[in-house]
């Protein structure tokens, strides 16, 4: 007898949808929308349509996640009264619940209104001035007493990309360190260092259109129907016109994605690698490789050096259905199912989120999936395209495009290249030898410099590393230890707890910048309201630490245009070029995407094919011109089993992600009632047979216990998490589920491996 199979609790997947949606049908007004929603599009809490009288409405982005939505903002004297989906954007003026709630993000309270610094212990209010002036003498101190690479920026994809290209260079160019990391690190570094290993350049090479395309959809990794909405909704609306459309999900959970698809492989968490290497088998042992493809656009490669098709079949011999279904937890004959549709079906596309690239072979993975669309030709047609989803509103643009990573410089270049430092060096017009040739600190090895001081003092921005960090607690001490500034939007965020300066900050529409979500389109947010107080841009704080250090010289663009003229014209030196897309045709048009040399150009809906992307030589067809060769690669990637293995002392899996109504650590969603109301606190979801053996019921206390932490929460009893699995969404910083999250880390990417944690649990009784 499984130990609860009551229906209240029965899972968030599954019957509880119904409790879900009434309590969002029960919100007053916003019920119609989502009735709107529900109509229009089948089922899915999204909103289309608005109601309120505005005196005017405005094309701007939405504020949450990298689905990147377009939104029109009704705005009432003064004041944001309405946002309803934007009919001409990308998402065809389709939202999902948190995007309807947008309006409440300009008047939610707890907003930092004034810049604070920690006197005996608290945080107390202060002057711009006092404020700034402590954070320019400490960093100034640190730098003069141990170096530049006593200090460090740490951002955010949420920034936006004005703010990370300033904060990039300054610290790159002026400062001299290369301590500069942000929390993309955290969650699409893998997809990065999987795409630059295959194509030589980072980005997906397809677009969201191809959504309306496909035949098969390969899902792994990632819960879209939650995470993604409008994306899964043209999916689903694909299949709704072509019923022979195959979506499969691999997810060690039954999410709602895995739900809503035609198979699920329920696959053990830390495995995936295996069925991605079984399926390449099953390709060529059965011949539904595209040989032709394969010749003319593809290389085979150890990681070492290059090797021959040969070898590349010998590597799969050893991941044989056979041989891999039991550590893998799907069967042989599902393996050969998938692999036959993922090779035969017209046109494929694969996306993926955090559960393949939050993983110590994170790296391994996506490169291995984007070999399996080459290995079967099944790129660079509308609908077949390997598609890494991203998470944040501007972690592509913003952060990936620019550089603004510890390894990392603008359009693709890395630190660790003499000859980029020197193009980098040339275009911000510093002195060779001004850029640093030591990459600096990624995220998870930034906080621990911070620990044993080799890091004194760092400015935090626009993130919440204190509940977005694996093995949190670790990192709390860590903040400790240093000087630590903190700009924020919104006060008594767990980062702030360990700050010795927060500075306000603007957010959102009050303040002007550009944005570029998943398929690389850039769009531009409008300024539309003051912020609160005496809440400043990011940028506006940049501009201000760089003339107090010393760097005014350096940064000479000092408003959101000045910027990303400037970056335009860093841009054109790369193969990045997006010249063409100015802020006067985003101010019309909905969003570009890149390349886009000039301003007569429509930008690039799929790279690397002639007739799109305008550096395909002519009479190409395609080509990927990220490599020298202009080939992409295939490579051996061997599977080795996670470093967290379940024992008898931590006998289950604990897995994180997020759910449809909360965006991040929940700093912004949670804070909205109606969200809040719609999820209520974060719970542990047990299967029933663990948690009868663990004698746990629905709603009761449990100790979820690592070898990083522990967290008490309550319990929930869903088959949605399979046998040996359990899961918690990361939004709630009550729950604060991350200190109990492995840090261990792809030794590539350096994301680290959030999916994967051995851990005990049991019944809290007092
Ligand atoms: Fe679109 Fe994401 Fe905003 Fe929802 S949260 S409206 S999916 S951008």
């Amino acid at each position: 007898m499984p130990a609860d199979n009551d229906s209240e609790s029965k899972d968030r997947q599954g019957s509880s949808d119904v409790t879900r949606r009434q309590v969002l049908l029960t919100l007053g007004g916003l019920g119609a929308a989502i009735c709107a929603g529900a109509a229009t599009w089948g089922g899915l809490e999204l909103m289309v349509s608005a109601r309120q009288t505005v005196d005017s409405w405005n094309k701007a982005v939405c504020r949450f996640c990298g689905t990147g939505c377009g939104v029109m903002v009704g705005m009432k004297d003064g004041r944001v009264v309405d946002v309803r989906g934007d009919e001409l954007a990308h998402n065809k003026g389709v939202i999902c619940i948190k995007g309807s709630m947008l309006p409440e993000l300009t008047r939610i309270q707890g907003r930092l209104k004034s810049p604070k610094i920690r006197r005996a212990g608290k945080l107390v209010d202060a002057s711009w001035d006092e404020a700034m002036g402590l954070v320019a003498a400490r960093f100034s101190q640190c730098i003069d007493q141990f170096g530049p690479d006593s200090v460090a920026f740490y951002g955010s994809g949420q920034l936006f990309t004005e703010e990370s290209y300033t904060a990039n260079k300054l610290f790159k160019a002026g400062i001299r360190t290369n301590n500069v990391d942000g929390n993309p690190r955290l969650c699409m570094a893998s997809a990065a260092s999987g795409y630059i290993s295959t194509f030589g350049k980072d980005e997906p090479p397809g677009c969201y259109a191809d959504a309306d395309h496909a035949d098969c959809y390969f899902m792994i990794g990632t819960n879209a129907y939650e995470c993604h909405p409008p994306i899964f909704e043209r999916i689903r609306q694909r299949k709704r016109a072509n019923p022979n459309t195959v979506i499969v999900c691999v997810d060690p959970r039954r999410t709602k994605t895995a739900e809503h698809s035609d198979i699920h492989l329920a696959v053990i968490p830390g495995t995936d690698l295996l069925l991605l290497n079984s399926m390449a088998f099953v390709i060529f042992d059965d011949g539904l490789q595209d040989q032709n493809f394969i010749d003319k656009h593809v290389r085979f490669s150890n990681g070492e050096r290059d090797v021959d098709q040969a070898a590349f079949l010998q590597f799969l011999r050893s991941y044989a259905p056979e041989k891999v279904e039991q550590e893998l937890g799907v069967s042989a004959a599902d393996i050969r199912r998938v692999a036959y549709l993922f090779a035969k079906s017209p046109a494929t596309m694969s996306l993926w989120t955090m559960g393949i690239n939050q993983r110590t072979q994170g790296t391994f993975l996506n490169s291995a999936l984007n070999g399996l669309h080459l290995i079967t030709g099944q790129i660079g047609r509308p609908g077949a395209t390997p598609f890494s989803l991203t998470g944040q509103p501007n972690a592509c643009g913003g952060v990936r495009d620019t550089g603004a990573l510890s390894h990392a410089l603008p359009g693709g270049r890395l630190v660790a290249n003499p000859q980029h430092r020197r193009e980098m060096e040339k275009i911000w017009s510093v002195p060779e030898g001004t850029i640093s040739d030591k990459p600096g600190f990624d995220a998870v090895n930034l906080f621990r410099a911070m620990e044993d001081g080799r890091v004194k003092a760092v400015l935090i921005m626009c993130t919440n590393p204190g509940a977005s960090l694996p093995a949190a607690a670790r990192y709390h001490a860590a903040m400790e230890k240093c000087f630590t500034v903190v700009s924020d939007a919104f006060e008594d965020s767990e980062t702030q707890r360990h700050a010795q300066v927060v500075l306000p900050a603007a957010l959102w529409i009050e303040k002007q910048g550009v944005t570029g979500q998943g398929e690389r389109r850039y769009q531009l947010t409008p300024k539309l309201l003051d912020p609160p107080g005496q809440a400043r841009s990011d940028l506006q704080i940049l501009v201000d630490l760089a003339a107090r250090l010393g760097h005014d010289k350096l940064i000479t663009a000092r408003t959101p245009r000045a910027v990303w003229d400037e970056w335009r014209e860093v841009s054109t030196h790369s193969l990045y070029n997006f010249k063409g897309i100015t802020y006067d045709r985003l101010a019309k048009e909905r969003g570009l995407q890149w390349p886009c040399p000039t301003e007569d150009h429509p930008g690039t809906a799929r790279r690397y094919v002639e007739g799109d992307d305008p550096f395909v030589t002519k009479g190409a067809g395609i080509e990927f011109y990220g490599n020298h060769d202009k080939k992409a690669v295939v490579y051996l990637r061997p599977y080795t089993p996670s470093p967290e293995k379940t024992s008898a002392q931590y006998p289950l899996y604990l897995t994180t992600g997020r759910v449809l109504e909360q965006f991040h650590t929940g700093t912004m969603t949670d804070r909205i009632a109606e969200l809040h109301k719609a999820t209520g606190d974060a719970m542990f979801d047990l299967n029933p047979e663990d948690a009868h053996r663990l004698g746990v019921r629905s709603g009761d206390r449990v100790e979820v216990k690592s070898k990083y932490g522990s967290v008490i929460g309550p319990a929930r009893t869903t088959e949605a998490s399979r046998p040996g699995v359990i899961f918690a969404a990361f939004y709630d910083a009550k729950l604060l589920v991350n200190r109990s999250v492995a840090d261990n880390y792809d030794p590539t990417s350096k994301e680290p491996e959030y999916k994967v944690t051995a851990v005990s649990v049991s019944k809290v009784t007092v």
